[in-house]
């Protein structure tokens, strides 16, 4: 993880660039992603990738079980990083945010029976296992789908196409 230069205040859009001079690397991400919220001053249990992590037993979360290599978490933290405001986000109610992730900007493959042929291509490639090809349909499990789109690109056929979320569609015009 390049950790030279942050975005503190207002960032990733309207941030102002902090000079931190991290480089992080580590076999596991979780870990990685949780040494990184440390280093500047983020409890990594509220960081919306990390604690999912946790409930699911991927990565280490605990603190105490990371080994930190080289430079200290205290050493690397940089003096007077303010951080990005997420107020509103703490206060709209779950079900309201899981909406706009998954109505509004979401992305995910979508079955087009038109154009597929059952050739077996995009259940081969998946790696979560989510498509179940049969002879009448092509059935994704959006529960487990992680949105890679390898099936997509995988089909010779045209049996799968991208679906974007009302907000993805505008963002990607
Ligand atoms: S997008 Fe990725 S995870 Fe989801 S069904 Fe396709 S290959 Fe599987």
């Amino acid at each position: 993880m390049d950790g030279i230069l942050a975005l503190h205040e207002k960032g990733p859009s309207w941030g102002k660039p902090k000079h931190v001079g991290a480089i992080l690397a580590s076999a596991d991400g979780v870990a990685l992603d949780h040494t990184a919220a440390r280093i500047v001053g983020i409890d990594p249990m509220k960081v919306p990738t990390i604690a999912p992590a946790k409930e699911r037993e991927i990565g280490e979360n605990d603190a105490g079980a990371i080994e930190v290599i080289g430079e200290t978490i205290e050493a690397m933290r940089p003096e007077d990083f303010k951080l990005v405001s997420n107020g509103m986000m703490l206060v709209m109610p779950k079900p309201f945010l899981d909406f706009i992730n998954h109505k509004l900007l979401v992305v995910r493959p979508k079955w087009n029976p038109d154009g597929c042929k059952r050739a077996g291509a995009c259940e081969k490639i998946c790696p979560v296992e989510a498509i179940t090809v049969s002879p009448e349909s092509v059935a994704i499990d959006f529960g487990t789908c992680i949105d890679c789109m390898a099936c997509v690109m995988a089909c010779p056929n045209d049996g799968l196409r991208v679906r974007k979320g009302l907000v993805a569609k505008v963002l990607s015009a």
